[in-house]
């Protein structure tokens, strides 16, 4: 699917297909959750067809596209990490060279898309560097990364980079209103703006959670014990959890730099936000914000989630003031 904020981005690859002068590499970069890796395997289905629709997309009836649908084009690779934020590995990525060195069996092209690029190990990007110098004639690779500074120089200054950006306000919430999504603009606006991640927060279980650690924060501030708190919070997903923290924190921090005029995320907390920036300092907020950060950077390694909840719900004691 072209989603409507990625107009232009397709416009500017269908037509550089069409002229011939689409590069070997591509690079696909932007937040997470504004649909590139579906940009991409549009992009895949596109160049691979046997009979593209006047308008310039994948007819869906060739045998081309009905091979990509089933998951068996022999003309078409998919990497990814096998779990997110784990390694792709060097093995992985010379099966895939070899293959896009071999004859095409169908258009003519082979396509390949390496999903959270930026998780190739330095050998994996290494042997990646090789393909992308000396590409097969009507090959097409195609990366595609939320964090393309952690890939090598080498290989992004081989690639075409097109970026993606997140959709104007209005444009989100009119198309994540026809998805039939409610509470659009507060979920649009948990999600920074990315529509998908915003398709996903929805559900009232995943609001209900929010709910559960905010009501923590308020308790502990309270000084309630920390102790069950952690034990409920360590059940609920952890990434999810830790980013709400996050945005939390910096919703507070805003509050106490810039004062009630500034717009917030949790929009819809403004009033435990208000009471909580009270008892809050400046410093406390700066290196609960720290903590958390850590806590995000480490998440590709399995912490134990009741400590992590146990520390974190007790730094965030240590820094708020007695009621
Ligand atoms: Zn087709």
């Amino acid at each position: 699917m072209i989603y409507p904020w990625q107009q232009s981005q397709w416009q500017q690859i269908q037509s550089g297909f069409q002229q011939q002068r689409l590069a070997h590499g591509l690079l696909f970069h932007g937040s997470a959750g504004l649909g590139k890796n579906d940009f991409a395997h549009q992009l895949a289905a596109l160049v691979l067809c046997q009979s593209p629709t006047t308008s310039h997309h994948a007819c869906g009836q060739c045998a081309s596209c009905k091979l990509l649908a089933a998951g068996t084009h022999p003309d078409f690779i998919k990497l990814a990490p096998e779990e997110s934020g784990k390694a792709i590995k060097v093995d992985d990525v010379r099966d895939l060279s070899a293959s896009m060195a071999l004859t095409a069996q169908f258009s003519g092209y082979k396509v390949a898309i390496i999903e959270q690029a930026q998780q190739l190990n330095i050998n994996a990007a290494n042997s990646l560097l090789k393909t992308l110098e000396e590409p097969a004639d009507k090959s097409l690779l195609i990366l595609v990364t939320a964090q393309p500074h952690k890939l090598p120089i080498t290989i992004r200054s081989r690639c075409q980079q097109i970026a993606f950006q997140t959709p104007p306000e209005s444009q989100a919430i009119d198309w994540l209103q026809q998805q039939g999504l409610e509470n659009a603009s507060l979920l649009l606006r948990l999600a920074h703006g990315a529509p998908l991640l915003a398709m996903d927060m929805n559900g009232d279980a995943l609001l209900e959670q929010r709910q559960q650690l905010m009501q923590a924060l308020l308790a502990i501030a309270g000084q309630k014990p920390v102790l069950d708190f952690a034990a409920s919070l360590a059940k609920l997903p952890g990434d999810r959890l830790l980013g709400w923290l996050y945005d939390w924190l910096a919703d507070l921090l805003k509050l106490h730099q810039c004062g009630e005029q500034v717009t917030l995320v949790n929009q819809d907390q403004a009033q435990s936000l208000a009471k909580l920036v009270k008892l809050s300092s400046l410093q406390g907020l700066y290196a609960m914000l720290d903590q958390v950060n850590q806590c995000i950077q480490l998440k590709s390694i399995p912490l134990n989630s009741q400590m992590l909840w146990e520390d974190l719900l007790l730094s965030w004691q240590r820094q708020i003031k007695r009621v």
